[in-house]
C-alpha cells in the first residue's frame, strides 16, 4: 500500500525535498486552511470577533451566503467581523444540511464539522440569474433561496449527458501522473460503471499532447491558483472539485497527502474520485452522511457508492 502518490522517477527528488522541508512539514501537517474556525467556537448573533469575516468567506464559498462583485456595495457589511442576522441564518441552513441542531450558534459540533476536509463544489446552488432579474437587494429575502438538502440532488437546471451518450472518455492531463494514481481513479470510474448505465474509457496520456482529441472528462492535479477561479488551498481544506455535465473538468489539489486506500493523516484518492465523478455525471451534494456525495471526508477514511448516489443517477437519467 503506497502511502503517497508519486512517480517513481521523481522518488529521489521527492526524498531530498522531504528531508529538506521535513521540520516545517511536521509542524504544519495538521494545519488546515479551515483552522481559523477553532477561534470562533461559542460565538453567536450580536458578537463581534476578529476572524468572523473568514467564516463569511467560507460560507460564501460553499453557497450559504451570496456575495458577488455586482452587489459588493450592499454586502460590504458582510465583509466585516459582525455576527449579524444573515450570518446566523446561513449557519442555521448549514446546520440543517449537516444534521446539526439549527441553533445559528457556532457550537463545537458545528465548528468541527466545518473543519473537515471537503469538496470545493458549493453545497447550495443559488440561481443567480433569478436573483439578479428580481433585483433582490433586501437581505431578508435571502433565506427563501436556501433549502436544506434531504438526499441526493442535482445542479440547478438538472444538467446531464445526452441519454444516448453512455460511454464517456477520460484523460489525465499530465504524463507525470503515476500509475497508482491513474489506477485508483480508474477503479472509481469502474465502480460507477458497475452501478449505472455509464461506461468509461481512458484515453492515453500521450494523445493529450500529440492530437486534438478532447476527452469528455479531463483530470489533473493542481496547486493553489490554477486558472479557473477556484484556487486550491494547500493540505486539507478543499480537496478537489469537478464540473456539472457536460463540461468534464475534474481537478484535484496536488498539495494533499493522497493515499491509495485509507491511511491515517492521508486523503483516500479513490474516495474523492468517486465523489467528483458523481458531480461529473450530474449529482450535487447529498446530506446522507454515508453517501459518496456527502461533501466532506475525514482523513484516513474510505467510502463507497451508496444507494442514495445510485438512485440519484437513475432518477436524473430516467432509468428508474
Ligand atoms: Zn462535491
Ligand atoms: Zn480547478
Amino acid at each position: 500500500m503506497a502511502p503517497t502518490v508519486f512517480e517513481k522517477s521523481s522518488n529521489i527528488i521527492f526524498l531530498l525535498t522531504t528531508l529538506l522541508i521535513l521540520p516545517v512539514f511536521c509542524i504544519s501537517s495538521k494545519q488546515s486552511p479551515f483552522q481559523f474556525l477553532e477561534n470562533l467556537q461559542g460565538y453567536q448573533k450580536g458578537d463581534k470577533v476578529a476572524g468572523l469575516h473568514e467564516l463569511k468567506q467560507y460560507l460564501n464559498n460553499f453557497g450559504y451566503l451570496n456575495y458577488n462583485q455586482e452587489n459588493l456595495e450592499s454586502n460590504s457589511d458582510q465583509k466585516d467581523d459582525h455576527f449579524d442576522d444573515i450570518l446566523e441564518s446561513a449557519i442555521k441552513t448549514y446546520q440543517l444540511n449537516y444534521h446539526l441542531k439549527p441553533t445559528g450558534v457556532l457550537d463545537s459540533k458545528t465548528v468541527s464539522t466545518m473543519m473537515l476536509p471537503r469538496c470545493g463544489v458549493s453545497d447550495i446552488m443559488i440561481n443567480g440569474a433569478t436573483r439578479m432579474r428580481a433585483g433582490q437587494k433586501k437581505m431578508h429575502h435571502h433565506q427563501k433561496f436556501m433549502h436544506a438538502v434531504s438526499h441526493y440532488q442535482f445542479f440547478t437546471g438538472s444538467p446531464k449527458w445526452p441519454l444516448d451518450k453512455t460511454n464517456l472518455t477520460y484523460i489525465f492531463n499530465t504524463n507525470r501522473t503515476s500509475t497508482n494514481t491513474t489506477r485508483a481513479i480508474s477503479r472509481a470510474f469502474d465502480k460507477w460503471a458497475a452501478s449505472t448505465h455509464f461506461t468509461f474509457t481512458q484515453i492515453q496520456e500521450n494523445s493529450w499532447i500529440s492530437s486534438n482529441i478532447t476527452a469528455d472528462i479531463r483530470i489533473g492535479f493542481y496547486s493553489r491558483d490554477h486558472g479557473d477561479g477556484y484556487p486550491f488551498d494547500g493540505p486539507y481544506g478543499v480537496l478537489a472539485h469537478a464540473s456539472a455535465p457536460t463540461s468534464g473538468s475534474f481537478h484535484l489539489d496536488s498539495d494533499e497527502a493522497w493515499s491509495i486506500g485509507p491511511v491515517p493523516d492521508h486523503i483516500d484518492l479513490e474516495t474523492v474520485a468517486l465523489h467528483e465523478i458523481g458531480h461529473l455525471l450530474g449529482l450535487q451534494h447529498s446530506s446522507v452522511i454515508d453517501a459518496i456525495m456527502y461533501p466532506s471526508v475525514s482523513d484516513g477514511m474510505a467510502k463507497e457508492l451508496h444507494g442514495d448516489d445510485v438512485q440519484g443517477i437513475k432518477d436524473l437519467y430516467n432509468k428508474v
